[in-house]
Formats: structure tokens, C-alpha cells, sequence
């Protein structure tokens, strides 16, 4: 468990293509000595938090200044799993690379890198009452606790069904950090309609077929899925420019209700600390 303000202790590079531009993209990762995480694309720095969030429909997308940079979860979850509260991001496109559709690439290259410590502590969130958003049937909602202990629940169609998974200790939940996005087969041809996921195949998502996935090697985990679900939460919860501690309990949670369970977080001062 870190105590303190960290950041990256050398440069080093990420490259691949954009999910849905099909383009690839490059990333360079600088050491900071301000607080908190931020992109540089086109000459701005934007800030990888909340109140920067503008569209949540495909992904978390963060902008400012007419620049904006998408897909950014993952990458923040890998952040987040890595101790970093520190680091620049420059990006010369829109969309952070999906590689294999985890955090595991940017996790492994946080981790060469290694960590930097800052006398400076300010890191930690602390829930301080409980606090809820709901949508339809999806829910995230948190209470006071000492550490992160995320329960989520999930349902789609057979063969996935109904996944529900407790993780108690987040910090060290390392079957999180691989777990792939995925997508339904059936979704494939609409999305590819639309102009999107045009750099989306079974090397960087687990697609489900009627019966079965469709990647050849089959599922990293039996909960891959719902372990991914958590990953994307994670990502999101960490635009909170803080490492949260409270009981999450979420179901069928996405994107936008991620945010939004971020502004009610902070709509109040008394919801929380920050130590
Ligand atoms: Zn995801």
C-alpha cells in the first residue's frame, strides 16, 4: 500500500492501435513532480479527472481546449494497480491504444520503469458516509471502509448469464489487471456500421458467440468478463485523481455511471476525506 505521491522513475514508451480509429498511436511516459495524472495531446495537458470527462457513450473520454483524448481507463486502472499518482502522458492521437484490451501492457512497462517517492502524502480518499447513483438497473454505491473492497455484478445473455465477483483487496488483485474487454458477436456488425471498432479483433477483445467465445484460446479467467467490468471501474473510480477507500457495491455499471457517481462523490465535502 503506498503512502505517498509517486511517479514513474524513468521514461518509457507504449505503442498501438486505437480501438476504434484503427490507428496506431504512441504514448510517452514522463516522471512529475506536480500532483495527479495528465495527458499531453497537441501541446495540452489535460488533467485525467472527473470534471474533464465529456463523453462517456464508448468510453471514458477526457478533453480540453479543443483537444481530447479517449479509451483512457485501462490505462488509468494500470496507474492505479501501479502506485503511480504522478506521471505525463504525452499522446500524439485521440484514442489511448487498446492492445490486448487490458491494463497489462502499461502495467508491465509502470512496472520496468519503476517508482519515484515524493515526501508529499495527499493520495488517499477516504468515504466518509455512504453515497449512491443509480440508472435503471445499474447501481454503483459505496460506505465508509479502510480499504478498497469492490463487489460487482454483471448479466448478459447465454452463455454469460449472471457474474457476480467480490474482490477484498483491490490493491493486490491481480487477476483484474489482465482480464480483456469483450463484446457480444452480434454487436460486432453494428458497431462496425457506425464507423467504430475499426481496429477491434480477437487479439484485443474476448468476443461471445452464441454458445461459446470465439477466441481460439478461449478465457484467461472464468470470471475474465466480470473481472473486466472491475478493471473499467477502477480506471474510472482513479479519475477521482485519488486512490478511493470504501465498499463499492455496482451492478451492470458503465462509463457514464462511474462519472456521475464521482460528481455526487464530490457534490458534498462531507462525503469524504482525503489523508
Ligand atoms: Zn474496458
Amino acid at each position: 500500500m503506498i503512502k505517498r505521491q509517486t511517479t514513474i522513475n524513468r521514461i518509457f514508451k507504449v505503442s498501438g492501435i486505437g480501438l476504434h480509429s484503427g490507428r496506431e498511436v504512441a504514448l510517452e511516459f514522463l516522471p512529475r513532480r506536480e500532483f495527479g495524472i495528465a495527458f499531453v495531446h497537441n501541446g495540452v495537458t489535460i488533467p485525467a479527472r472527473y470534471d474533464m470527462v465529456t463523453d462517456t457513450r464508448l468510453s471514458t473520454l477526457i478533453s480540453k481546449d479543443g483537444s481530447s483524448v479517449s479509451t483512457i481507463e485501462h490505462l488509468m486502472a494500470a496507474f492505479y494497480f501501479s502506485g503511480i499518482t504522478n506521471c505525463l502522458v504525452y499522446i500524439d492521437g485521440p484514442e489511448v491504444p487498446i492492445l490486448d484490451g487490458s491494463a497489462w501492457e502499461f502495467y508491465q512497462g509502470m512496472w520496468k520503469a519503476g517508482v519515484y517517492e515524493f515526501p508529499e502524502s495527499g493520495v488517499y480518499l477516504k468515504v466518509q458516509r455512504p453515497v449512491e447513483v443509480c440508472h435503471k438497473e445499474a447501481f454503483v454505491r459505496i460506505k465508509p471502509l479502510n480499504m478498497l473492497d469492490i463487489t460487482m455484478s454483471i448479466e448478459f445473455r447465454a452463455p454469460v448469464g449472471r457474474q457476480k465477483k467480490r474482490v477484498t483487496d483491490v490493491e493486490n488483485a491481480f487477476s483484474i489487471i489482465n482480464s480483456r474487454t469483450f463484446t457480444m458477436v452480434e454487436e460486432i456488425e453494428a458497431i462496425k456500421k457506425a464507423g467504430l471498432a475499426k481496429g477491434g479483433s480477437l487479439d484485443n477483445a474476448v468476443v461471445i458467440g452464441e454458445d461459446d467465445v470465439i477466441n481460439p484460446q478461449g478465457l484467461r479467467y472464468k470470471k475474465e468478463l466480470v473481472n473486466h467490468k472491475i478493471l473499467d471501474l477502477i480506471g474510472d473510480l482513479y479519475t477521482s485523481g485519488y486512490r478511493i477507500l470504501g465498499k463499492v457495491e455496482a451492478s451492470r455499471t458503465g462509463h457514464y455511471l462511474n462519472n456521475l457517481f464521482l460528481k455526487e462523490l464530490f457534490s458534498d465535502p462531507q462525503n469524504y476525506s482525503i489523508y
